[in-house]
């Protein structure tokens, strides 16, 4: 049962992906390969896929980059995000080569009249533009001392250029206000989402590695989640752009925001023990990621792995399969029935093999 009420939003295309107005929160992350080699960013882009990733964003640098866009986005199949600043003309190239949405941060993309030129060629391609105000560019943002100060600049930022925007009678827009810190983000989302409908792109910028960035992430993310805020998301991570997919699905997933792919449940462990879990989780976590059916499903498998028989039958009933942990073997239950018992070393090998049953 979800615990919380999404804050409404409108609706936003963004290709064949639709964000906002109560859709599923959307997935999405970022190449990080030079955007000239087009090849390559392809290569990432089909990985990405694989991985569930719903929209992907590349950044320009360059026109080289801007014009490599169309030979990309006709080699994948999820909706295309043309990341620009400093020059207009790229983002005007990026429109004409086919991409599915724009992005550009006010804080370097210039003056009010070439957002105004953005605007209209946005609005006769029928694509959104997301407004990604990132604290790091904004040199204001950094007058204050105070996170509460910072918010309502960036917010400020941000409805500057929606009302550009606006003006121009264009309102397929999604808004970022994105900073470092947790506290001064959530503060700007609130502000913005209490000022206007646009669907909400939530990340914590710059979050950092993959250990202490999916921390930062989960935390800033989830409360905002938590709060209703946010159609769509990007966990930014110093790694490899698969890893963010990832982290993100199983943010979601935690929160019952989205419901596909595999949900394991497996105890921490301790002495009373009897099989080595933490391989045996870890094993089965590789091996279900190459399940490429799993994330079609329209509900997760929830799969239950417990060392040991005191809250292993418990949970392991309480999952579509479980084992519960024995001396070097384990009983397994499959939808809240005992079914027989596995030795330790067949445990992989058998959890896969009920998972792809499932996924037929
Ligand atoms: S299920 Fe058993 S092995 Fe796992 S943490 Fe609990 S008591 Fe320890």
């Amino acid at each position: 049962m979800k615990f919380y009420k999404r804050t409404e939003t409108k609706k936003i295309n963004i290709g064949s992906v639709i964000i906002g107005g109560g859709s599923s929160v959307a997935v999405q992350s970022m190449t990080n390969t030079n955007s000239r080699d087009w090849k390559a960013t392809v290569r990432q882009i089909k990985q990405l896929e694989e991985t569930g990733c719903e929209i992907v964003r590349i950044s320009l640098p360059d026109m080289e980059s801007a014009c490599n866009l169309g030979r990309i986005k006709k080699s994948i199949k999820i909706p295309l995000v043309a990341d620009v600043h400093f020059d207009y003309k790229i983002a005007l190239e990026a429109i004409k080569q086919g991409a599915d949405k724009l992005r550009i941060n006010p804080g370097n993309i210039g003056s009010k009249d070439k957002i105004s030129i953005l605007a209209k060629e946005a609005r006769k391609a029928h694509i959104p533009i997301r407004i990604g105000v990132n604290a790091g560019s904004l040199k204001k943002v950094h007058n204050f001392s105070d996170n509460f100060l910072r918010a309502k600049a960036l917010s400020s930022a941000a409805m500057e250029h929606v009302k550009i925007l606006e003006k121009h009678n264009f309102q397929d827009i999604v808004v970022s206000l994105k900073a470092s810190n947790i506290d001064t983000t959530i503060k700007a989302y609130k502000f913005f989402a209490s000022k206007r409908n646009y669907p909400l792109h939530l990340g914590i910028t710059e979050a950092g590695s993959i250990f202490s960035g999916t921390v930062k992430s989960a935390a800033g993310l989830g409360i905002m989640l938590y709060d209703g805020i946010g159609d769509t998301i990007r966990v930014s991570l110093t790694a490899n752009p698969v890893e963010e997919v990832k982290t993100a699905y199983s943010l979601l997933q935690s929160m019952e925001l989205r419901s596909s792919g595999i949900e394991i449940v497996s105890c921490p462990t301790c002495s009373r023990c009897e099989v080595d879990l933490i391989k045996i989780v870890s094993e089965v976590e590789k091996k279900t990621s190459a399940i490429k059916n799993l994330k079609r499903l329209s509900k997760p498998v929830k799969v239950a792995l417990m060392g040991c028989i005191v809250n292993g039958p418990g949970e392991a009933k309480d999952a579509d399969f479980g084992i519960a942990g024995e001396k070097n073997t384990g009983i397994l239950f499959k939808n809240g029935k005992l079914i027989g018992k596995v030795n330790a070393d067949k445990w992989v090998e058998k959890i896969i093999s009920m998972i792809k049953g499932y996924c037929r």
